[in-house]
């Protein structure tokens, strides 16, 4: 459906602080999934700065106006006026009492905002924009309210009912029918107030705080899933131990509630005291989620908790500071998944994405900085730059102000800012006051958009023994901003001597190392476009060690010749560093077979490097590391290197690289794939994880080697034994890149397991879409016509599509355009119910300009057809629009 107003921009700088005010508001849900009666009873004051004949504009959408009373008096319609989007008063007093009474239908709202059916439940997303889809209001996350909630409902229907807070009353009502009366102490904006009603269980536990205060946690969960819920309990209470240790932060209600939900359009919501969560980030068994699940569950559980200072006590002014709390909270969990899971993967696993998602999203036409300045549509920001960059931008925070001064600075600010709605600045005006560093250059990273490229280069004087490294950093142009100004960037390093000793840094024209210990990593602060740093003392000349840890999202130039990528590889202390030269010389290689540079070849130095990974023993406590190291670059991240992508054709010189891999090292690959084997029940431990991660790494190179291989055989055998969805997985995939699913008798019972358990069948789609074999293009327009894709069912859209246009670009870029009509056939179909859906789907086409033709030429017809749907939505709209703007 069209939405009114949807071309209007909104502007940061227009903002203006709310003219009302409301102190409290008490809701009165009569629940009926067709039909739903909210009275919403507000008491409202006008802000004494305010012009007397201010008008009160509330926002509202998709409601019926039933009635409205100001201080008991009822109002006939000429005294108000009511558009497609407002309601607004005239005339009003200082402070009244507005009641107004709408009706809903929450069955028919198929977007998944406001209040909605997800099954046989109830339930509701209000971030950011949801609840004016509930009744008016002043739907704004600087409008911080007292609720009083109360809900009525069938008893056999919705026994369960559920809202923030702490629960004051039950009771019974004629005709079948009961309520409960929810008050929550704290005040919030509207984006945080949920909602719940169903026929729920309810799984119990508690938790003490360091203050002594006992916490009642409840999962509610549908009956058949009450076995399911033990992993995110335990993960709830560690996160919370841990926010108590690391931060000194506690939580606050008497109650912590989870609700898991199937149809959800993110993965979870932090509604004060009752988070709504996609249900694939709540539930777990062995035999129904993988290895990732239960670390993803384990993060995002932690995520949402975490919320509870860093978004919930202390929010947001305006959703252009969204990042204020998103990039702050993925940090947070990013630490705690540090803490959790300690192989030191995680990291890398997290800079992988950064850079295969993030880094292309800031180098095309979508891109906009952390803190965008406008937009149309407040949905398509909550993207992966808004996240995953505004929480590597938390994180240099952190590497600038050292640990102790960063946790000094967020103290400053929850005390200062408790109860409030705030923005970036606040934030770091406390980090400032906390440490005395000026963060005014600083600041530039949530202003500028576009991935800064920071160029080095060295010159050795061997008869002074110094290194001088020459750093260029400048930022490309992004949309409306064609000129950037250069930013206060951490770069963390160290100089290696020929044995991967870190030598001593002593800098020339250095105050701060005079007279102290000398270092052997540090943080150089690179402030001006052109910066020089020499290193003096030097006993030899040594290999630097560059971006440790990745200290800055940027991308970093520097002519490493292969051996030192090699040694670095073998030798550099830094965990990360040592992945990122791997991935360098796999990177180096595989641009050799692109361009076909085969015929006098190197010596493929990167085998070797595999080959004594593979062969050496590894302390458990390595592994997860390890294993980091034997991934080879995605094609995304690949093509990221080149300037025209090819799709294909990274696909097949990335595909012989793995080939000639595997074929060299067959032997001692599927000898430390036996090596790996268990005979121990499932556990999800990080050491067992990391085992069975490169277990089945060892087992996806051999697959490449097809029927003539190992292959076949070890995935039948290890589908038969084990007692895990995450090596269930590994091995089907395998078998099914091998032969055709139809011939896969293993894959048709893994249909039946999933016929039972949405998320199995959700797998069952994913696998057919990532498969590499030619017909999965073909295969993926037959499955959107199979009776259990259901397109109201979000997961499972994204199972299918999603894998199929961002995990697997050779089956998504065919040369002939097919895949592409695929894509945009369902945008079209999607953004009738789900325009929020529609508009990421839509995403995968932004990039087209960057492709070589006739992939790009196929990719913009699609947009164009797009463009030209005069039903098209705001959301999806926005998309297109400027994904066609060259
Ligand atoms: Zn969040």
């Amino acid at each position: 459906m069209a939405e009114t107003d949807s071309d209007k921009t909104i502007y940061l700088k227009d903002y203006q602080a709310p003219r009302f005010l409301i102190e409290s508001v008490v809701l009165t849900f009569n629940l009926e999934q067709e039909c739903t009666r909210v009275t919403s009873s507000m008491r409202l004051r006008r802000v004494p700065a305010t012009a007397a004949d201010a008008p009160l504009e509330l926002q509202g959408r998709q409601l019926k106006l039933l009635s409205v009373t100001l201080d008991g008096k009822v109002l006939s319609c000429d005294q108000y006026q009511v558009d497609p989007e407002h309601f607004t008063l005239n005339q009003l007093p200082e402070d009244f009492v507005l009641e107004i009474v709408t009706k809903i239908n929450p069955l028919e709202n198929t977007n998944l905002e406001g209040l909605y059916a997800s099954g046989s439940m109830l339930c509701t997303q209000c971030e950011p924009h949801g609840f004016r889809r509930i009744t008016y209001f002043l739907d704004r996350p600087d409008v911080l309210t007292s609720f009083t909630t109360r809900i009525e409902a069938d008893k056999t229907r919705f026994p369960v009912l559920l809202s923030n807070g702490n629960l004051i009353e039950t009771g019974e009502l004629p005709e079948n029918r009961h309520f409960v009366l929810w008050e929550d102490p704290f005040k919030k904006p509207a984006y945080l107030f949920a909602l719940v009603a169903g026929q729920l269980v309810t799984i119990k536990d508690s938790f003490t705080t360091m203050s002594g205060r006992e916490i009642a946690i409840h999962f509610h969960v549908e009956a058949q899933n009450r076995f399911k819920c033990g992993h995110a309990i335990k993960a709830l209470k560690k996160a919370m131990r841990w926010d108590e240790e690391e931060y000194g932060l506690e939580y606050d209600l008497d109650l912590y509630q989870v609700v898991a939900v199937d149809d959800f359009n993110f993965g979870a919501m932090e509604n004060k005291g009752l988070n709504i969560f996609n249900s694939k980030y709540v539930l777990a068994l062995p035999e129904s989620a993988t290895d990732s699940d239960y670390e993803a569950i384990e993060r995002v559980i932690a995520h949402e908790y975490l919320h509870n200072w860093s978004g919930n006590r202390v929010t947001c002014r305006d959703w252009f500071q969204l990042s204020l709390k998103e990039g702050l909270t993925v940090f947070r969990d990013q630490q705690y998944g540090a803490y959790a899971y300690p192989g030191g993967g995680g990291r890398i696993r997290d800079v992988s994405r950064l850079r295969s998602f993030q880094f292309p999203e800031d180098a095309g036409p979508l891109a906009h900085p952390v803190q965008p300045k406008e937009y149309v549509e407040i949905n398509n920001f909550y993207t992966t730059t808004v996240y995953e960059k505004g929480a590597e931008i938390i994180r240099m925070l952190w590497v600038l102000l050292g640990e102790e001064g960063f946790k000094q600075g967020l103290k400053i600010y929850f005390a200062r800012h408790d109860g409030e709605a705030v923005t970036i600045e606040d934030l770091l005006a406390a980090m400032s006051d906390a440490t005395g560093c000026d963060l005014r250059q600083f600041k530039l990273w949530y202003d500028q958009a576009g991935t800064p490229e920071v160029k080095i280069t060295h010159s050795w004087q061997s008869a002074t023994s110094e290194m001088i490294l020459h750093v260029t950093q400048d930022c490309p142009p992004t949309p409306q901003q064609a000129e950037k100004v250069p930013l206060h960037i951490p770069l963390k390093i160290a100089l290696l001597d020929s044995n991967g000793k870190e030598l001593d840094l002593i800098l020339a024209d250095d105050s701060s190392t005079h007279n102290r210990k000398p270092v052997r990593e540090r943080t150089l602060e690179i402030r001006v476009r052109v910066s020089e740093f020499r290193f003096q003392n030097l006993p030899q000349k040594p290999v630097p060690s560059l971006l440790r840890g990745f200290s800055a999202p940027i991308k970093l130039k520097y002519n490493y010749e292969r051996d030192e990528l090699s040694f670095l590889a073998a030798c550099d202390h830094d965990s990360f560093n040592r992945w990122e030269a791997a991935q360098k010389l796999m990177l180096l290689e595989i641009i050799d077979l692109l361009e076909n540079h085969k015929a006098n070849p190197e010596p493929q130095r990167f085998s070797q490097t595999f080959g004594n990974l593979i062969t050496r023993k590894w302390a458990a406590s390595e592994i997860d590391g390890i294993c980091e190291l034997l991934q080879l670059p995605g094609e995304i991240y690949i093509g990221e290197q080149l300037e025209k992508i090819d799709p294909q054709a990274i696909f097949k010189a990335r595909q012989q690289f793995k080939k000639d891999l595997a074929q060299r090292w067959a032997q001692e690959l599927e000898k430390l794939f036996l090596s790996l084997l268990d005979n121990e029940d499932y556990q999800p431990r990080p050491q067992d994880m990391a085992r069975r991660r490169l277990k089945n790494s060892a087992l996806d190179y051999l697959v490449t080697l097809g029927a003539n291989g190992p292959a076949q055989r070890l995935c039948q055998q290890q589908y038969q034994d084990s007692d895990n969805l995450t090596d269930h997985l590994a091995a089907l995939a395998g078998l099914i890149e091998i032969s055709p699913a139809e011939e896969v008798a293993e894959f048709d019972d893994f249909f039946k397991q999933g016929e039972s358990t949405p998320l199995l069948l959700d797998r069952w789609f994913a696998l057919q879409a990532l498969s590499k074999r030619p017909d999965t293009c073909q295969r993926v327009a037959k499955l959107t016509n199979h009776t259990a894709f259901t397109r109201t069912n979000p997961n499972r859209v994204r199972a299918l599509l999603g894998s199929f246009a961002l995990a697997n670009q050779s089956a998504f870029h065919q040369i002939d355009g097919s895949g592409y009509r695929i894509l945009s056939r369902e945008i079209i179909t999607l953004d009738r119910t789900n325009p929020q859906l529609a508009a990421r789907l839509a995403g995968h086409f932004s990039r087209w300009q960057r492709l070589a033709k006739p992939y790009s030429s196929h990719m913009r017809k699609e947009l164009l057809i797009l463009a030209e749907n005069p039903q098209i939505s705001k959301d999806l709209g926005e998309i297109v629009r400027k994904s066609l703007q060259s």
